[in-house]
This record gives C-alpha cells, sequence and structure tokens, in this order.
C-alpha cells in the first residue's frame, strides 16, 4: 500500500496534488510519500516484534538525508556499504551503534573512519578483510564486533545482477568455509565475533529461498556455537520483493516473512536484524515526467518524455517493469494505443517501455513511474549533461525540495579547465 492516490482525477501524493509539485520544482522529479515510508518500516519492526531486533535500513536503496532522517528518528537503524553511506546516516542524526557497515570490498581508510566514530558491528565478507580490519582495530585499540558473511548457496530465484547468494557469487565466504574461517577470527586479535550475516539477494518474491537461507544459518549457529563461538546475532540481510505492475500477484508481505524468520531462527534466542531497502522505499516514491512529444513512428508511436535513462536505469539495466500513470486521470472509457515510452538520451537503451498501452497524453502532460523510490534516484547520473533531478519529500499537506535540481552552471562550474589549456 502507499499514499499516491488519485483524489478529484488528480494523483496525490499524500494530501498534495504532484501539478503543484510539478509547477513549483519542474520535471523530471523524484517524489516520496513520508507516510508510505514510516509505515513500511513499521511493518517490518511490527514483523518481528517476537523477539529482540533492529531493523536496518539498507541506505543504498534511496538515501536522502531527509529520508534517512526520518526512519532513523523512527528508531530503524541503518546497513551502509561505504563510508559516504556511513556519513549520509550520522549526518541524518543516526548514532553509530545503530549503524551496520557491510560490502564486499572495505578499505582501510573505510574502516578507520567508521570504527573512529562508532559502528554497531562490521560484517566481514573475506579472510583478507577480516586480517585487515584486525590489524586496524588492533591499532587504534579496539575490539570490534563482527559477524561473517556467509554465502549459503541458494538460488534466490531473482534477477541474475541481484542475486548474491549462490557459490559463484562475489559475496561472503562459502558457508562450508565458516568453520574455519570463525577459528580463524578467534584467534585474531581485535575481532570480537557477535554473530552471523546473510544476504541471498534482492527483489525475491517467494519465501523459500529465504527459509532455505535461514534454516542453514541456524544449522550453523549451532555448530558454531559448539566450537565456543559467541552467536549472539543473526544479520538476516534484506531481499524482500515488491509489486511492480499493479496486475501482478503480490509477494509476501513483512509480516510473513517475519514469521518464517521466527519459524526458523526463532528458538535460537538470538538478536535478529533485518536489512530492507527496496520494500521500505520502494513504493514510497514516484518519477514523475512531463511529456515532450508524442510521435508517429513508422510501425509504432513513440512517447517520448522529458525523464530518461540517466534519472531512472532500471528499465534500461534490468529490464525493470514500471507502471506509467497519467498525473491528471483521462476521461472513463478514453481509449488506449499502445506506445513505446523513451527518453531523450542518444541511447536506445533508453527506453522506459515497449507497446504500453495508454490513452494518447498531449505534450507537456504530467506522467508518473510507480514504485520509483528504491533504486532510482541513487542510481542517477548527468549522462548527456542532464542535471541531476531531483528529489521532493511529502508529509501530510506540505513538501520539500530534499535535493535541489543544480542549474546548468552549477553542473558545469564542478568541471575545471587546467591552467594550460586555458585562454588566459
Ligand atoms: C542491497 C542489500 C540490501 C537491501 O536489499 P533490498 O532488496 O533493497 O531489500 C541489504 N543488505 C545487503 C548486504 C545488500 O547488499
Amino acid at each position: 500500500m502507499d499514499h499516491f492516490l488519485y483524489n478529484g482525477g488528480i494523483l496525490h501524493a499524500e494530501d498534495v496534488p504532484l501539478p503543484e509539485i510539478a509547477r513549483a520544482v519542474g520535471t523530471p522529479a523524484y517524489v516520496y510519500s513520508a507516510a508510505t515510508l514510516l509505515r513500511h518500516y513499521t511493518l517490518f519492526d511490527e514483523a518481528l516484534a517476537w523477539g529482540p531486533h533492529l531493523v536496518c535500513y539498507a541506505v543504498k536503496a534511496a538515501s536522502n538525508v531527509a529520508i534517512l532522517k526520518l526512519l532513523g528518528d523512527a528508531g530503524a537503524g541503518m546497513d551502509v556499504v561505504s563510508e559516504g553511506e556511513y556519513r549520509r546516516a550520522r549526518a541524518a542524526g543516526v548514532p553509530g551503534d545503530r549503524i551496520v557497515f557491510s560490502g564486499v570490498g572495505k578499505t582501510e581508510g573505510e574502516m578507520r573512519h567508521v570504527l573512529a566514530s562508532g559502528v554497531r558491528q562490521i560484517n566481514l565478507e573475506s579472510e583478507p578483510e577480516m586480517r585487515l580490519l584486525s590489524r586496524v582495530a588492533t591499532e587504534m585499540g579496539l575490539d570490534v564486533p563482527v559477524t561473517v558473511r556467509v554465502n549459503p548457496d541458494v538460488d534466490a530465484k531473482t534477477h541474475e545482477k541481484i542475486a548474491t547468494g549462490r557459490s559463484d557469487d562475489k559475496f561472503g565466504i562459502p558457508i562450508a568455509r565458516a568453520r574455519a574461517v570463525y577459528a580463524e577470527i578467534a584467534a585474531l586479535p581485535g575481532l570480537r565475533v557477535v554473530g552471523i550475516d546473510v544476504h541471498i539477494g534482492s527483489q525475491l518474491t517467494d519465501l523459500d529461498p529465504f527459509r532455505a537461507a535461514y534454516r542453514k544459518v541456524a544449522d550453523l549457529t549451532e555448530t558454531l556455537r559448539a566450537e565456543g563461538h559467541t552467536i549472539e546475532r543473526l544479520d538476516l540481510g534484506g531481499g524482500l520483493g515488491i509489486p511492480y505492475a499493479r496486475s501482478n500477484l503480490a509477494p509476501p508481505v513483512p509480516l510473513e516473512y517475519g514469521r518464517v524468520i521466527q519459524e526458523e531462527v526463532g528458538h535460537l534466542g538470538c538478536e535478529i536484524e533485518i536489512e530492507p531497502g527496496r520494500l521500505i522505499a520502494g513504493n514510497a516514491g514516484i518519477l514523475m515526467a512531463s511529456t515532450i512529444f508524442v510521435k508517429a513512428g513508422e510501425t509504432r508511436d513513440f512517447l517520448i518524455l522529458d525523464a530518461a535513462m540517466n534519472d531512472l536505469i532500471r528499465p534500461a539495466m534490468y529490464g525493470a517493469h514500471h507502471d506509467i500513470v497519467p498525473v491528471v486521470e483521462a476521461a472513463p472509457g478514453a481509449e488506449t494505443r499502445p506506445f513505446d515510452v523513451v527518453g531523450p538520451v542518444c541511447e536506445s537503451g533508453d527506453t522506459f517501455a515497449k507497446g504500453r498501452d495508454m490513452v494518447p497524453p498531449r505534450a507537456g502532460d504530467l506522467v508518473a513511474f510507480r514504485s520509483a523510490g528504491a533504486y532510482g534516484a541513487v542510481m542517477s547520473s548527468e549522462y548527456n549533461s542532464r542535471p541531476m533531478v531531483p528529489e521532493v519529500l511529502v508529509q501530510g499537506d506540505q513538501y520539500a525540495v530534499i535535493r535541489a535540481r543544480p542549474t546548468f552552471d552549477e553542473m558545469i562550474s564542478r568541471d575545471t579547465i587546467p591552467e594550460w589549456l586555458s585562454d588566459a
């Protein structure tokens, strides 16, 4: 459920009509609903209410500091994968002891920064990384809480580019090596084992792969405990999927997911951490765009928008589907016809949808890409020198620009001409 609904034929974000935001901010623009973000966070929090837990929002899904502040103030922890994300979480006021540091390639500089500023735990992903962290922690006189991300060799049955838990993916250490690795950590100074970490992929629409992975984690917990390790925390990752098309079957909801967690690992008495990103932010944001032209092609008609692949890359990168809806509802019974919905960027990949049935818009008409809140703005770029897409946060009847669109001058002045090329 989200808070983007038609009211009087006009799509609103909560109580704000989207055309009002378009007039003030221009298009394209991302618009987020605070109520939806909070609702999704709360659903996860309630799904784990049966035991001690922390919902660590995966910052990479939508990392605007205002969004992090909203969720952090509600009690969320954060899962970060870089120093930049860590700094964003801290800038949003989230304390270090609610921030989990994940990621395949943490650098020594990143380790030093988060250790000096405070971190809840570091999820280790390789043996070289644990040796480096041991050295850094020892030099800093610290005893760092760590988990090891194990790769359970479970196929998440999701898109190739976002499956992370198969044995040939780059993430974590093979679960079969876990005993040896935990033994090595126990012998290293500066590291204190607190638990196990797993994350098998993103946009999972079936609970079975989660169940399979969590069962393996439960077995591993017993094994490692028997060998004398303290396993008191299980970080079970993120990955629960969202419905991208209204017409599709809805994937499992957080409550069902929480029940699977309870069934598989609830008996172990561990504190549970989860790292949802997409489900919290995905349906809490839309990308609003304007129609530039409707162009009749030889074999098909094109709807050319002022949003492009640089603003929303998911269709080009993952072949992802987004529902594209008019901001002002068409008259009932208006006829639809198929359009290829494209942006102005000079690549054929700059195609959002092919043969999408729509009521023919006119130039200037606004459309909204639904379910664009996660992996949308964060993956945007200025390709084709299109200034970075702005972000707007709505709460009730108020809205605020939380990242402004740079002016052309601002965009261009980030480049510098070397002295040896300058005219002067
Ligand atoms: C990407 C990622 C997440 C979030 O995944 P979602 O599918 O957005 O819930 C959580 N944990 C880790 C380690 C990740 O890489």
